[in-house]
């Protein structure tokens, strides 16, 4: 049912901060959710009630170069390397038209927030910004100085650095220290080529580290120590034959784990794809990987008091997943069907 700007779910909620699934009904008025109650009641949609998800890290920069020739990870994406070079190359308005895709198959495939790490300076995070005119999606960008400037544009949420392997780490703490004046976010892959930039990454403090997918359990146990949080990329750690990280061991040590999907140029931005190969490879806990995908993703992005999860008074970022889909249909447990097997094709629609 639909009264003025209301709006009336029923079904499956997986709701709350522990995901927990509750046969009830929920009421949205002006985008916030309003109530939630058992019971199923009489509604327009009916189906599985799920939070939207939070990719909580991509580079969509590099969308216009989909599945280049398999490389070692530094000839791929390192300074310099194909990727570099082909943005280098590339027309502006192909980079940004490129970009506009990507987030419009975000939308599609449930992603309602997401961090990047952009490349090219002040004008690269202007590039994005553009592509995301008119977009319902909440960016966090992650901008990146030209060479020798400290300037990462106004309008980025904090400083994404590539690795303490790729620069001096003088120069990338003068970069940090000066995104910590302007109260930005600083964040930087590490444990993804070596295990070697660990512990200088740490040394910068950051909000989040990328990776880890070679880190040992002493290095986990230094990065939970400092209560730093982490995201994971297996889809990317896969392709680029950067290990897989030991998100079990990472969750044993009270680590705030997220998931993102990394380089489009390697991996489609489609979390139900990285949520399916966390859960089937690296944690056997689907409460736990769906909290991943979504809740811990907007905690790292500073948005969980509006988005992440289905409580009232959140933000309603939600899709209802179709339980009765050829491919969901006979599930014995809906929350672990919607994290090991749902699909973009089983969304009946997105708020
Ligand atoms: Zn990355």
């Amino acid at each position: 049912m639909s009264r003025n700007r209301e709006t009336v779910l029923s079904g499956t909620i997986i709701q709350g901060d522990d995901f927990r699934p509750l046969e009830g009904y929920l009421c949205v008025r002006d985008g916030i959710i309003k109530e939630i109650g058992t019971g199923l009641v009489d509604s327009e949609l009916q189906g599985i009630i799920c939070p939207r998800f939070v990719n909580a890290h991509t580079h969509i920069g590099d969308s216009a170069f989909k599945d280049p020739p398999f490389l070692p990870l530094r000839e791929l994406v390192g300074p310099g390397g194909l990727k570099h070079q082909l943005l280098a190359k590339s027309p502006r308005a192909v980079l940004v038209e490129s970009m506009r895709r990507t987030l419009l198959d975000m939308i599609a495939t449930g992603t309602c927030a997401f961090a990047d790490f952009r490349e090219g300076g002040p004008e690269g995070v202007e590039m994005l910004i553009e592509a995301l005119e008119g977009l319902p999606l909440t960016a966090r960008i992650l901008g990146r100085p030209d060479d020798g400037s400290l300037d990462i544009h106004g309008s980025a949420w904090g400083l994404g650095i590539s690795s303490t392997r790729d620069h001096e780490l003088e120069a990338i703490r003068q970069m940090a220290n000066g995104a910590r004046c302007c109260s930005k976010a600083v964040a930087i892959h590490a444990g993804e080529a070596g295990t070697d930039d660990i512990s200088e990454a740490l040394s910068l403090d950051p909000d989040f580290l990328v990776h880890l997918s070679r880190a040992s359990i002493e290095d986990l146990r230094r990065v939970a120590a400092s209560g730093v949080p982490v995201v994971v990329c297996p889809r990317s750690n896969l392709v680029t034959g950067a290990g897989l990280p030991d998100v079990k061991e990472m969750i044993n040590l009270g680590i705030t784990v997220g998931v993102g999907t990394d380089n489009v140029m390697l991996n489609s931005p489609n979390m139900f794809c990285e949520m399916e190969l966390v859960s089937k490879a690296l944690l056997h806990d689907d409460r736990q990987v769906f909290k991943m995908c979504t809740l811990n993703g907007a905690k790292i992005m500073g948005i969980d008091e509006k988005a992440g999860s289905i409580s009232e008074g959140k933000e309603a970022r939600l899709m209802v997943i179709d339980k009765l889909s050829d491919n969901m249909w006979g599930s014995s447990d809906l929350l672990a069907s919607v994290v090991r097997r749902a699909r973009p094709s089983d969304i009946l629609a997105i708020f």
